[in-house]
């Protein structure tokens, strides 16, 4: 998992991270100045960010997480940033401090590794994404079911809020985003079958998760269309935020209240409904109505493919078959320009309807209700690219060629080895033009070695005729 990376690439940076925090001690104490200030130069939050992997103590975590985003928001009476080297003002200083000393208690903490009963029969994984102005969260727990119930902390995970103010119910949506990047995680990582279940107390995310991406903003259809692409299989509901067990990181916790906290170890705790069967789930999510907080997030003006939809209209061919019988699609075919992408798909699937048809047929065909111009080069195109046709298509016999004669690759007296042949009839207009044409013929001389050719003209095909000819062509070379 990532955060096993990160803690890996965190210990390999650390003697760096070590050597510069020597520096500013050294330089802080040479100043005189309170080591306590800068408690977290000790390191003790990093440590616990690189034990806690899995985000088991994510509510201990996420508080100091808060403390540091509210350092970086410090400012001094005139305005001006407050500087990394002062003093930390009382009520900060003393949070800090307060929540240093608290942290031993987690050595109290014993977690089992084993999360599952050995033989279960039922095992199920629910999700409970969550947030507040601070952040958002999830945690994850494994449910497994072997003659008894067993209930697991498996991860949690948690952002801090951007200091860009976000409504409530995006920050929601975020957290519900958030969960199914972990359920991919925990799929990716897991190699059982289990089945998953989100809950959320967010009524508007469920709304924003039913509808298509595109009603939506660009911030809610970004995220729902990632949502519901990681979350396909799995079903949303809605529980109370009370219920919620990622609340206890929303409202933070200190490490001795965490140990004892068993909303949090064990999930919903009153009623107890994921220790008891699962008809006795509050799945009521899937009837939530739309709100008003949901519709805020509406998109004001409709989005391009609608409009294209909406508008769009059909251009028709004419003909002469107007008072034919045949349906309308036959009589005039739908024009569509042949290098659109939609007619690209369109052969395409009748391609594969013709199964793998030549691009003549899949024109021919397509001609009955569509009327593509300049549809035979992309129909062509589609043949040439289909890798099935391409491999399933027939070699053709070349002709075996025999080795050339003795007499075509030996040097030669020109013409003392000749190929002879007769072209024609070819009729030549006599001297007078009243008369007949006369049908006459062409010898034709090929020299063997250099492929010269010389043409004579023979009145017949008899040998009368042919020998002179032979004589005449021997004489003048
Ligand atoms: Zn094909």
């Amino acid at each position: 998992m990532d955060d096993i990376l990160d803690a890996a690439l965190k210990e390999s940076k650390q003697k760096a991270v070590d050597e510069e925090k020597s520096i500013i001690l050294d330089e802080m104490r040479e100043r005189g100045k309170p080591i306590e200030m800068f408690a977290a130069l000790d390191g003790s939050w990093g440590n616990l960010w690189t034990v806690d992997p899995f985000g088991l103590v994510g509510p201990v975590v996420v508080t100091v997480k808060a403390f540091i985003q509210t350092l970086w928001t410090l400012r001094e009476e005139s305005g001006t940033i407050w500087e990394w080297n002062r003093e930390l003002p009382s009520s900060l200083r003393d949070q800090w401090i307060n929540y240093h000393s608290n942290l031993p208690a987690l050595n109290e903490l014993n977690i089992h590794r084993y999360v599952l009963f050995p033989n279960s029969v039922e095992i199920e994984l629910h999700l409970f994404p969550d947030a507040s102005d601070i952040g958002y969260r999830t945690c994850a727990y494994l449910r497994s079911v072997s003659g008894q119930i067993k209930i697991a902390l498996l991860t949690s995970k948690s952002r801090i809020a951007p200091l860009k103010k976000q409504s409530t119910p995006r920050l929601e949506l975020c957290g519900a985003l958030l969960s199914a990047e972990v359920y991919q995680r925990i799929t990716a990582s897991l190699q059982i079958t289990f089945s998953t279940v989100f809950w959320t107390d967010s009524t508007t995310v469920i709304n924003w998760l039913k509808a298509t991406p595109s009603t939506w903003t660009t911030f809610v259809a970004n995220r729902v269309s990632k949502i519901q692409y990681a979350t396909q299989h799995c079903s949303w509901n809605n529980i109370a935020g009370l219920e919620n067990p990622a609340d206890v990181i929303s409202r933070g916790c200190m490490a001795s209240d965490l140990i004892y906290n068993k909303l949090w170890w064990k999930g919903p705790e009153c009623p107890e409904w994921l220790q008891q069967e699962s008809e006795h789930y509050p799945v009521n999510g899937q009837h939530c109505g739309p709100t008003d907080q949901s519709n805020a997030e509406q998109r004001k003006t409709a989005p391009i493919s609608t409009t294209a939809t909406t508008t769009f209209s059909i251009i028709r061919i004419g003909g002469r078959l107007g008072q034919s019988t045949r349906h309308e699609d036959f009589k005039h075919p739908i024009l569509l320009p042949g290098s659109h992408y939609l007619s690209t798909l369109l052969l395409l699937s009748y391609h594969q309807k013709l199964l793998h048809a030549a691009a003549q047929l899949m024109i021919n065909t397509i001609l009955i209700r569509y009327w593509l111009l300049g549809g035979r080069a992309v129909a062509r195109q589609i043949v040439h690219k289909c890798v099935i046709c391409v491999s399933a298509r027939p070699k053709l016999i070349e002709q075996f060629m025999s080795k050339l004669p003795t007499a075509r690759v030996t040097a030669a007296r020109p013409f003392s080895k000749v190929g002879i042949d007769f072209w024609g009839p070819i009729h030549v207009q006599p001297r007078h033009r009243r008369d007949a044409p006369i049908k006459t013929y062409v010898a034709v001389f090929v020299r063997f070695t250099t492929k010269v050719v010389h043409l004579e003209n023979v009145a017949n095909l008899t040998s009368d005729d042919w020998w002179p000819a032979v004589i005449y062509t021997l004489t003048r070379t």
